[in-house]
């Protein structure tokens, strides 16, 4: 077998397709190999699949494929238009690339499977490629993807934010909690972005309104957005985003109380640990404070009847402890955990709703986990679009088949 005809069945070559010529320099460190076909070849029309078209002209093209060992491996090939009896000139379409693409097909699965590896950086430095161009092929795949997702059985809707920028702007997460994937991003936290995803449902024929439980934070413009675009779908307030707000509240009162009571000192994240994750002696130097008549120690107490409550299953018995639990907390006179009392209250049954629902921190944590390593991904890259991608690569649970 001579080298052309390996090179051929290596690219899994078929007629009338074959590798002419193959050109080496090793000072440039490039391989280049030349795909053609017989004079006298005829092509399938690629718009109406009739057969033995006549080439009318040819344009010379060049794409990237997989290295050869360390060396950049070019195709070229003069990719025929043919005459068609029933549609005229036609461009026809190349095996080993897809329309518009510089890169072979191989060489674009292969920055898919190190894009979700890795980071686009490294995925850019690894292949000598410009990140602008490997963001332009992972957003392809992303796309043609995210249109095959099966939609069936998602009921449930986690709607969170999360901040791209140091913090600076924020961007929108829909997902459906219980496969633990993303479905949506929106580029910003406004009330419009619940509409955009309503649409990007129907587009992918889904009924939005199948959705019947939502589990999101206490933020007026995605409440208003649900009014609107998913008026019958119960909303569920996230626990872990109503403890984030009473354990600042706690963080708020000692910090104010430890200018005059100095054993609270240092003592900030005693306060705010799941007791069951303390150790042994930090275990009894919290007991001792809860000892002493610290205001902090009351909003403690306050937090952990808090916690409490996401045990309880029964709505009913769930709707009373919340009562007795606003009226403590309301009477506390500690300012910061009277306004997190105070919220809840606007809130109310959203909170109860809580009880309706079987979801766990652990779903939405490990969500907010997988778009946290998204971010580090597409780290020293700004444009929300390939933010968008990088998450749906990373937390869209796609299947690139
Ligand atoms: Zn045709």
């Amino acid at each position: 077998m001579d080298e052309l005809t390996l090179f051929t069945l290596a690219l899994g070559l078929n007629k009338p397709w074959e590798v002419i010529d193959i050109k080496f320099s090793k000072d440039v460190g490039r391989l280049d190999l030349t795909i053609d076909f017989p004079r006298g070849s005829a092509f399938t029309c690629p718009a109406c699949g009739a057969g033995n078209c006549p080439v009318h002209d040819t344009k010379d093209r060049q794409w990237r494929h997989l290295n050869f060992f360390q060396y950049e491996t070019f195709i070229h090939s003069r990719v025929p238009r043919i005459n068609c009896k029933q549609c005229g000139t036609k461009q026809i379409e190349v095996p080993w690339a897809r329309p518009g693409s510089g890169f072979t097909l191989l060489f674009e699965l292969l920055v898919l499977h190190f894009g979700r590896e890795m980071s686009i950086a490294a995925v850019a430095e690894l292949t000598q490629v410009r990140a602008n161009r490997i963001w332009r092929i992972l957003g392809h795949y992303v796309e043609r993807a995210r249109k095959k997702v099966d939609l069936s059985g998602f009921h449930i809707l986690g709607i969170d934010e999360f901040s791209v920028r140091k913090g600076q702007d924020y961007m929108t997460a829909f997902s459906d909690i219980e496969a633990s994937r993303v479905l949506y991003t929106a580029e910003s936290r406004r009330k419009e972005v619940i509409g955009e995803f309503a649409q990007d449902l129907t587009s992918r024929e889904y009924n939005p309104a199948v959705i019947d439980l939502v589990c999101c934070d206490m933020w007026d413009p995605y409440l208003n957005g649900l009014a609107t675009h998913l008026p019958k779908a119960n909303i569920i307030f996230d626990r872990f985003h109503i403890m984030k707000q009473m354990n600042e509240a706690v963080e708020e009162v000692r910090r104010a109380e430890q200018h005059h009571a100095k054993c609270l000192k240092k003592t900030r994240f005693l306060w705010l640990k799941n007791p069951a994750n303390l150790t042994g002696q930090q275990a009894a130097t919290l007991d001792e404070l809860t000892k002493l008549d610290l205001k902090t120690a009351k909003a403690y107490q306050i937090k952990l009847a808090l916690a409490r409550f996401w045990e309880i299953r029964l709505p009913g018995e769930a709707k009373r402890y919340l009562q007795r639990w606003y009226f403590w907390a309301t009477h506390s006179r500690l300012e910061p955990v009277i306004a997190v009392a105070r919220a809840i209250k606007r809130y109310w049954q959203g909170v109860i709703n809580y009880t309706l629902s079987r979801i766990t921190n652990g779903v939405v944590e490990g969500l907010n986990s997988k778009i946290k390593t998204a971010m580090k991904r597409a780290y020293g890259f700004k444009e929300l679009g390939y933010l968008r991608t990088i998450v749906y690569l990373v937390a869209g649970k796609l299947c690139f088949d």
